[in-house]
């Protein structure tokens, strides 16, 4: 099953409108790679000005709220963000599921919010170290992706990110092997719950400190269709060679 790279920068609360000329890089660089998917994640208050210098790559937020409109102070709806240009959202992230109690059903509902909308989804899980070192990685991140997978997903609108809490920022990554076991494990843990053809057509991201020098033997892994980048995509010259590994 070949299944088409997907490489996403996730910017978190960086990024001015100084920074936007980085926008514009990276999607010049996504054209000079047509084979990988590109995108750029950014602060909702990037997105706008951002989609109108995306070149080929996609622009997507971070959040979506689960409801369309209402008394939600400080949150955007999925359709608001697709107003301002961004077509893919982050769900589950791990910093928002710590910092801001998101649940599995949170991340569920989000997701079909943002799909019902017209996005694409990348919904993240992920082992705090305490449970890696435990042993219960597999078992743990396994139940966190079934209980947080929405209704109906399917590969032409949801990828799944896998990223270890701990190697988030931190510049620690899991060993190779540790990688392709996991994404194999949520490949068939997905296959039960929406079939192989399914699970097998989904990408399923690593993320977690993924950078130039180690994308390449990350991506290579049979089970890995990707990355999601945080530090390393917030400059066209950090995350060009992330893209070009892929
Ligand atoms: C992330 O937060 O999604 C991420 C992968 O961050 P970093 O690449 O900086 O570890």
């Amino acid at each position: 099953m070949s299944r088409r790279k997907l490489v996403v920068g996730n910017w978190k609360m960086n990024g001015m409108r100084a920074h936007l000329d980085e926008v514009e890089a990276i999607g010049k660089l996504a054209a000079q790679h047509p084979a990988v998917e590109v995108g750029l994640c950014l602060p909702a208050t990037l997105i706008m000005a951002g989609s109108q210098l995306k070149g080929a790559a996609f622009i997507g937020a971070q959040n979506c709220h689960m409801e369309l409109s209402g008394a939600y102070t400080g949150s955007l709806s999925a359709e608001m963000l697709i107003e301002a240009g961004a077509t893919w959202v982050i769900t589950g992230h791990s910093e928002r599921r710590e910092t801001r109690g998101e649940t599995n059903a949170d991340v569920a509902a989000k997701s079909v919010a943002a799909h019902a909308a017209g996005m694409k989804v990348i919904l993240c899980v992920g082992e705090t170290l305490a449970v890696r070192d435990a042993g219960d990685a597999d078992e743990v991140v396994t139940a966190q992706l079934l209980a947080s997978l929405p209704e109906g997903a399917s590969a032409d609108w949801l990828a799944v990110a896998y990223e270890p809490i701990w190697a988030i920022g931190t510049g620690r990554i899991p060993t190779l092997e540790a990688i392709q076991s996991m994404h194999a494990t949520l490949r068939a843990a997905l296959a039960s719950r929406i079939g192989q053809e399914q699970a097998d057509a989904m990408r399923i991201l690593y993320g977690g400190s993924m950078n130039g020098d180690n994308a390449a033997e990350i991506i290579a892994l049979p089970d890995v269709d990707g990355g999601l980048v945080g530090g390393a995509s917030l400059s066209a010259a950090k995350f060009e060679p992330v893209i070009a590994a892929a």
